[in-house]
C-alpha cells in the first residue's frame, strides 16, 4: 500500500491559515475541475506566498489540510479527502474506508422542532446555513436528488475516485417530517441517478427541478427579534405561493413500487449504494417511521440527542427529553441500524461540569452508546432564538479552556468500538457572532488529553486508513457490552499496535421487538473492513476486504450467535451489498437478509 503523506512534524500551520486556507480551497477546486498539474500548483502557491520566506511545501499543505478540513467527512471541500492527498502527493486516488461518501440534502421544509440554537436560514433546509459548501452544491441543483447525486458523481469520476461503492447521506431539517410520498420520491430519485450514471445514462435533461429558487425569498431571520418559529413561516409561505398552495407538488412525489423498482436494479448497477442514512429527530422515531425508513433502504440515522439532562432539553426547546431518545435508540437498534448521534456541548442552560457529566450519560447508560458521534458545540448564529438569550446575558459561549475541558474529557471516555465522527461543526467564521471558530479543535483536544497522560482508542483514532499492516499478526477480538434491549459484541482486526483493520457488530436482542420478519434473529448491524475502494472488477490481493477479512467476521458472528442460542442471523444490508451476503449463504427475506445458524 502507499504509505501516508508525511507532515512535517515541527510544522504548526495555525499562524499561516489564511494563505493555506487558501491554497487549500485552490487546489481542492483545480482537482474537482480535473486540472491539477505542476504548472497549476505553481500558480497556487505564488498567489499565496509565505511571507518573506519563499513559498508553502507540499508537507505543509498536507499539514493544513489535517489540520482544519480532515474531520469534514461530508467534505466541505468538494472532494473526498483521499483525492486531495493524492493530488498533492500525485499519486492514485483510492478511498482508505472503501466507500465514497455522497451528501445531498433536502429542499427547504418546515420542521417540528423549536430548538433556540439552530440557525434559521430560509434559503436552506432547517439547521444547514447557505455558505456551507455542500449546502451551495445543492442550491445550485435546486436541492433535486437526481441531480445532486448524478453531479456528484461526475465530480468524483472527473478527478479519477471511484464510483463503485457510494454512500447516499440525507441531510437536512427533520427528516421524518417530510410527506412520506416526498420520501420515497427523494430516495428513489437517488437510486435512479445511481443505476443512471452507472450505465452511462444521463437523465438531466429531463429535470425540470419543481423546488422554486430560495434565493428569491427576501426574508432574513434576525434571532434578537422575538418571534414563533419564524423559519417555518417563511418557509411555508414562500413554497404555498410558488407551488399553487402545496409545499410538496405531485411531480416530487412517488409510490414504492418504482423506489423497489429503483432498488432492484441497484443490486447488480455499476455505482451500487452500500449504505443509506438519513437524519430525525428522536421523538419522530415511532416504530412504523422505522420501518418507513427501512423501507426506503436506509441503513443508519443520524439522530439529534443532543442532551441527557431534561432541564437544559426544556431551556432549548427541543420538545423532547432524555426518555424519547432513549426510546429512539431502543428501536432502531432492535431494527438493526447503525445509531449516529449527535450531542452538544454549551447549550443554553448547561454548563462545562454538567456536560463533562453528561457525556458520561451517553456511555454509562446501556441504553444510549451509539455507534458513531458528533460532538457539535454549540455556536451563536445570528439568525438563532439563542441571540435573544445571549442579549440577556442567560448564556455565553464557553471560554477555550473550558472547552478544551469538556472536549478533551469527552474524547477520553469514548470506548473502542465508537467512532467519533466529528468534533466541532464546520461552520464558516463569518458566520459565528461570538464564542470558538477554530475548526481544528479535535485535534487541540486530542493534545490535552495525551497531556493528561490518556490516550483517544475511537474507532477513528485506530482505524488503519492507508497505512500498511501484517495479515498474519492481526487479532481477532470482541468487545462485549450492554446495549439494553440487546447484548452488542463488537468483533475486531486489530494490529499488534491497536490499529483496527475490520469490525462487525453484531448485536443479540433481548426481546422479539416490533418486526416479525425478524423476530428471534440475530442480528449484524455493521461490517466494515478497511481498504481501498476497487473497481467491482479489480483485484488486488493486499487490501484488506480481498483478503476475506468481511467473510471471517460474518463467520465469527454466526459462530457467537449460534452459541447464544439464536437460531437465523439477519443483516440490515444495504441494498448494493446484497449480492455480497448472498455469497455469504444469506437470502433476503423482505427487510432484511437472513440464514439459518447453529
Ligand atoms: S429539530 Fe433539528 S433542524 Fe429542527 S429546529 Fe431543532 S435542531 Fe433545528
Amino acid at each position: 500500500m502507499a504509505p501516508r503523506a508525511q507532515t512535517l512534524p515541527d510544522f504548526d500551520p495555525s499562524p499561516h491559515r489564511p494563505a493555506l486556507e487558501g491554497i487549500v480551497r485552490a487546489v481542492a477546486e483545480r482537482i474537482a475541475e480535473g486540472a491539477l498539474d505542476a504548472d497549476a500548483l505553481d500558480a497556487i502557491l505564488r498567489r499565496h506566498p509565505r511571507e518573506g520566506r519563499g513559498f508553502f511545501s507540499r508537507s505543509q499543505i498536507i499539514a493544513a489540510y489535517r489540520a482544519w478540513f480532515e474531520d469534514d467527512a461530508e467534505g466541505s471541500l468538494g472532494i473526498p479527502g483521499e483525492a486531495f492527498l493524492a493530488g498533492v502527493q500525485r499519486r492514485p486516488v483510492r478511498t482508505q474506508s472503501g466507500v465514497t461518501p455522497l451528501t445531498v440534502l433536502t429542499k427547504p421544509f418546515p420542521c417540528p422542532g423549536r430548538c433556540v440554537f439552530c440557525p434559521n436560514d430560509v434559503r436552506m433546509p432547517k439547521s444547514y446555513l447557505s455558505d456551507e459548501p455542500g449546502a451551495q452544491r445543492a442550491a445550485a441543483n435546486r436541492f433535486d436528488p437526481y441531480l445532486q447525486t448524478w453531479n456528484r458523481l461526475a465530480a468524483y469520476r472527473a478527478i479519477g475516485h471511484p464510483v463503485d461503492k457510494v454512500e447516499i447521506i440525507v441531510l437536512g431539517g427533520t427528516w421524518s417530517f417530510y410527506p412520506e410520498a416526498y420520501q420515497v420520491w427523494f430516495a428513489a430519485r437517488c437510486f435512479e441517478a445511481l443505476n443512471d450514471f452507472g450505465a452511462g445514462l444521463d437523465g438531466r435533461g429531463a429535470v425540470a427541478p419543481s423546488a422554486p429558487v430560495f434565493d428569491a425569498l427576501p426574508a432574513r431571520v434576525d434571532g434578537r427579534e422575538h418571534e414563533a418559529n419564524p423559519y417555518n413561516r417563511l418557509v411555508t409561505a414562500f413554497l404555498s405561493e410558488r407551488l399553487s398552495g402545496v409545499l410538496v407538488p405531485p411531480s416530487e412525489t412517488a409510490a414504492w413500487e418504482r423506489l423497489e423498482a429503483a432498488q432492484t436494479a441497484n443490486e447488480s448497477a455499476a455505482c451500487r449504494n452500500v449504505g443509506f442514512v438519513v437524519e430525525t429527530r428522536p421523538d419522530h422515531l415511532s416504530e412504523e417511521e422505522v420501518v418507513r425508513i427501512r423501507r426506503l433502504g436506509a441503513t443508519k440515522v443520524q439522530i439529534g440527542i443532543q442532551s441527557l439532562d431534561d432541564a437544559v432539553l426544556a431551556a432549548n426547546q427541543r420538545g423532547h427529553d432524555a426518555g424519547a431518545s432513549r426510546a429512539a435508540v431502543a428501536r432502531l437498534r432492535l431494527a438493526g441500524f447503525k445509531i449516529h448521534a449527535h450531542w452538544m456541548p454549551n447549550l443554553l442552560g448547561s454548563t462545562p461540569e454538567g456536560d463533562v457529566r453528561d457525556f458520561a450519560r451517553l456511555f454509562d447508560d446501556p441504553a444510549i452508546r451509539p455507534d458513531e458521534l458528533k460532538i457539535y458545540p454549540c455556536s451563536l448564529i445570528g439568525s438563532a432564538e439563542l441571540m435573544r438569550h445571549h442579549a440577556r446575558g442567560d448564556w455565553r459561549p464557553y471560554r477555550h479552556d473550558e472547552l478544551l475541558d469538556v472536549l478533551a474529557s469527552a474524547l477520553a471516555r469514548v470506548p473502542g468500538w465508537c467512532r467519533v465522527t466529528r468534533v466541532i461543526r464546520d461552520i464558516s467564521s463569518d458566520d459565528i457572532v461570538t464564542g470558538n471558530k477554530l475548526t481544528n479543535f479535535r485535534q487541540l483536544a486530542e493534545r490535552e488529553v495525551a497531556r493528561r497522560g490518556g490516550r483517544c482508542r475511537d474507532i477513528r483514532a485506530r482505524e488503519i486508513r492507508g497505512d500498511d499492516f501484517d495479515s498474519d499478526r492481526l487479532a481477532l477480538r470482541a468487545t462485549v457490552y450492554d446495549a439494553g434491549v440487546a447484548e452488542e459484541q463488537f468483533l475486531e482486526f486489530a494490529t499488534p499496535e491497536d490499529r483496527i483493520v475490520g469490525f462487525l457488530r453484531l448485536s443479540l436482542p433481548r426481546a422479539a421487538g416490533f418486526l416479525p420478519e425478524i423476530a428471534g434473529s440475530a442480528m449484524i448491524r455493521e461490517v466494515h473492513v478497511y481498504g481501498a475502494s476497487l473497481g467491482l472488477g479489480d483485484r488486488a490481493d493486499d487490501r484488506p476486504q480481498h483478503r476475506g477479512l468481511g467473510g471471517r467476521l460474518v463467520e465469527e458472528a454466526a459462530r457467537r450467535a449460534a452459541a447464544a442460542g439464536f437460531e437465523r442471523l439477519a443483516v440490515i444490508s444495504a441494498i448494493g451489498t446484497r449480492h455480497w451476503y448472498r455469497r455469504q449463504g444469506f437470502e433476503s427475506t423482505g427487510l432484511y437478509q437472513q440464514r439459518r445458524i447453529g
